[in-house]
């Protein structure tokens, strides 16, 4: 059985491999440790083998693994569906929020910022998939969308993030993570971060420009099972 360990060296091989394929600088891809649903002791031992930035999707969860976890300078994401009665906390407790698809939310977060803290860094989750998803703003929504977050003084838009629709189909994954390349590049913003690539089609989105990112399974094990231990 592998430990998480092994698990991160494998996905960091992979990282690495599928950089330098798409010839792009060495550690210009960033590792996100999904750990929703897993314990706080499968993100210390995340923590242990070197890994800092975690993404959690629930915020109740996430609260109560921030409290376990205050010893480590670790560094939070939030990636969730985000209701309004729960950007307070959020824009207290993260550094990073991916899953903005609204300019209510944005407004909400800019406002709630606490000012001892630096701006919250941004991406705007865009739909590329259409109907498949009900996440993310349409492609047609997302320039005037980002424009207005871009005025935000608390928060610090960085770039964009995507869920396509899974798929196995290699050519598909390119089609749908060039799209939000393109998308990103249209926008004429000061941008840096595409934050697109699970543990299925990492390839595919680093080699169209993934800068984050976001492994759960292939880290942790599947979800609804245990996690992988030694
Ligand atoms: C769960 C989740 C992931 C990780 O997916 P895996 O397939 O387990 O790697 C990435 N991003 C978001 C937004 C998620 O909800």
């Amino acid at each position: 059985m592998s430990t998480i360990a092994d698990n991160i060296f494998h996905v960091g091989s992979r990282i690495q491999t599928a950089t330098q394929a798409a010839h792009r600088p060495e550690n210009s891809v960033k590792l996100l440790a999904v750990s929703k649903t897993k314990p706080a002791e499968a993100l210390r031992e995340a923590y242990a083998a070197g890994l800092r930035d975690f993404g959690e999707n629930y915020l109740q969860e996430a609260l109560g693994k921030q409290l376990e976890l205050a010893d480590l300078p670790l560094i939070w994401h939030f990636i969730g569906p985000i209701q309004s009665n729960k950007t307070r906390a959020i824009a207290e407790h993260f550094e990073w929020v991916h899953s903005v698809d609204r300019l209510k939310i944005a407004q909400r977060l800019s406002e709630q910022r606490p000012a001892d803290l630096p701006p919250l860094n941004i991406c705007i989750q865009v739909n590329v998939s259409g109907e498949a998803s009900k996440s993310g703003c349409t492609p047609e929504d997302l320039p005037a969308l980002a424009q207005a977050i871009s005025q935000l003084p608390r928060i610090r838009l960085r770039g964009l993030m995507a869920i396509p629709e899974p798929t196995e189909d290699r050519a598909a994954q390119d089609a749908a993570f060039a799209a939000v390349q393109q998308l990103q590049a249209s926008l004429n913003l000061p941008l840096d971060t595409l934050s697109m690539g699970m543990s299925h089609d990492l390839e595919s989105a680093i080699a169209q420009g993934a800068t984050w990112v976001r492994i759960g399974t292939a880290l942790f094990g599947a979800r609804g099972s245990q996690p992988m231990q030694p």
